[in-house]
């Protein structure tokens, strides 16, 4: 399907490094996950750009860095602006490249405008602090100081708010930022570059390198062994925040990683039901499943067990599937070959082990990248389901009887993103929230993220906050002024 945008100088084909748009040698293909089409090209850059662009964002530091937060403030506000005005044209570029339904796409730019709207009303917000001293012939005082220059790889599943959401605070704070978005997902980042250039954001204070999946880890390597570069925001794969943070080891680097979930969802039997259901509508099927925040295991309470999964299936079966474009389409392809594969894997090896496929359980018959919204029981903790990020449309609901039970079941994982339950009995909510080893619990709701609050795991799933008022401590560094002779 061809793209049209009303504004087509918001699809690029180049690079954008020191405020202009540069080319490579070689370039690759953007392409459509409904059907494969070809929708852009962008350069396949390496390590040579990437040096560049550090470099860029190290001379664009010092001036950066030295406007005052309010001036910082009302250049991301234009950007805030612009990105309302263009919301159109980056939903449906969004949709062409990375297949969520438009109506998702529109809630991702709103989303990922938040966090410039948030961290630009921050930006006038960095306070330091005076301590009460024990001297009483010296004065002790606390300052906030940007880190410097920031790099940061983002993934495909949310190609617009992966981005803001960590250069949003960098740039308020006054570091400068090189950005190497997903190779999937690359048309977005460089439309939200072109926004930031006309807003009027100084040369060299952001800037995107593209590659595809081999070069970019020769970009990740040549971004983590750099000593300019004083800090590294991932989201992505554990695996691969593994190996960045090893990269980053010799330069001893301040990390901020959000790394895979595998989200427990659990409803009691005092839940209000027809609630529970449409909260884990949302929570399991939304971007086809693919967010590192989707449900990955259901635990229902023997007594209600029945009647949730009928009523989760009976849900799901009515989820319209087809391309994201179409009016009326929930649930778009899912992003590529290999995301098809994993979420085929994980069905046929939990139905080898005695699943029932209560609906859906195979490829759609659209064919290429689209999967049947499924719901499968009868799951066993020896499933693969049952471990590994599924990053598809699958729901696994399993039986439990107690309160203990299900907090230990729950937590019997590396992974300690987001969770969820519904109950209505006060005191089992909060010893529940306590007790769930999850850096955000969702409590009778199924939707958690916003601007406002932090977001982050605990064990496995990273290191740091992003958003709220913790955003902005990643990207600050503390000096302490010890003042003498008074
Ligand atoms: P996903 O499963 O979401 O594709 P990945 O962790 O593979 O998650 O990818 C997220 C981001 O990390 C992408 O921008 C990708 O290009 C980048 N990436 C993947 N492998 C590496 C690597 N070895 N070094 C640096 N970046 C990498």
């Amino acid at each position: 399907p061809a793209l049209k945008l009303n504004d087509p100088t918001l699809l690029r084909s180049h690079a954008y490094l020191n405020g202009a748009w540069i080319s490579g040698t070689n370039n690759f293909e953007v392409t459509n996950p409904v059907d494969n089409s070809v929708i852009g090209t962008v350069p396949n850059l390496g390590a040579d750009a990437t040096r560049q662009a550090i470099a860029a964002a190290a001379a664009a530091f010092p001036a950066w860095s030295a406007r005052t937060g309010k001036d910082r403030a009302a250049i991301l506000r234009k950007w805030f602006d612009l990105m309302m005005e263009h919301a159109d044209d980056l939903a449906a570029l969004m949709t062409a490249e990375q297949g969520k339904p438009l109506a998702e796409a529109k809630g991702e730019v709103m989303y990922g405008a938040s966090f410039i709207e948030w961290f630009a009303e921050e930006a006038k917000r960095v306070s330091g602090d005076v301590m009460a001293s024990t001297w009483s012939d010296k004065r002790m005082v606390v300052l906030k100081q940007p880190i410097g220059v920031c790099a940061s790889i983002t993934p495909w599943n949310f190609p617009i708010a992966m981005i803001t959401r960590k250069v949003a605070p960098a740039v308020a704070a006054g570091c400068t930022i090189v950005i190497k978005p997903a190779e999937q997902t690359p048309l977005s980042a460089l439309a939200m570059a072109e926004l930031a250039h006309r807003a009027g954001l100084p040369a060299g204070v952001i800037n995107i390198i593209t590659a595809d999946a081999d070069k970019s880890i020769e970009v990740g390597q040549v971004l983590c062994a750099s000593p300019i570069v004083r800090h590294l925001s991932f989201t992505g794969s554990t695996p691969v925040g593994r190996i960045l943070m090893q990269q980053s080891a010799p330069t001893i680097k301040k990390l901020a990683l959000e790394l895979g979930g595998h989200a427990p969802f659990i409803v009691f039997d005092d839940a209000d039901l027809d609630a529970a259901v449409e909260g884990a509508l949302q929570s399991k099927y939304r971007n086809a499943g693919q967010t590192c925040v989707c449900t990955n295991r259901f635990y229902a309470h023997t007594s209600i067990y029945d009647r949730f999964v009928e009523k989760l299936a009976a849900g799901a079966a009515n989820i319209k599937v087809g391309n994201g474009a179409e009016a009326g389409v929930a649930q778009g392809p899912l992003i590529d070959d290999q995301a098809i594969a994993k979420v085929e894997d994980h069905v046929r090896d939990a139905i080898a082990k005695g699943a029932t496929v209560v609906t859906g359980g195979k490829p759609h018959a659209l064919g290429g990248h689209f999967y049947e919204p499924t719901v499968l029981s009868n799951i066993t903790a020896d499933m693969k389901i049952m471990h590994e990020e599924t990053f598809g449309p699958v729901a696994a609901v399993i039986r439990f009887s107690t309160e203990d039970e299900v907090i230990a079941a729950a937590n019997d994982t590396d992974f300690g993103l987001a969770s969820y339950f519904y109950s209505r009995d006060i005191g089992r909510v909060w010893r529940v929230a306590e007790k769930l080893e999850y850096g955000m619990v969702g409590i009778n709701t199924g939707l958690i993220s916003n601007e406002v609050a932090p977001f982050g795991g605990v064990k496995q799933s990273g290191l740091g906050r992003e958003g709220s008022r913790y955003g902005m401590d990643e990207y600050l560094e503390i000096k302490y002024l010890c003042m003498g002779g008074i």
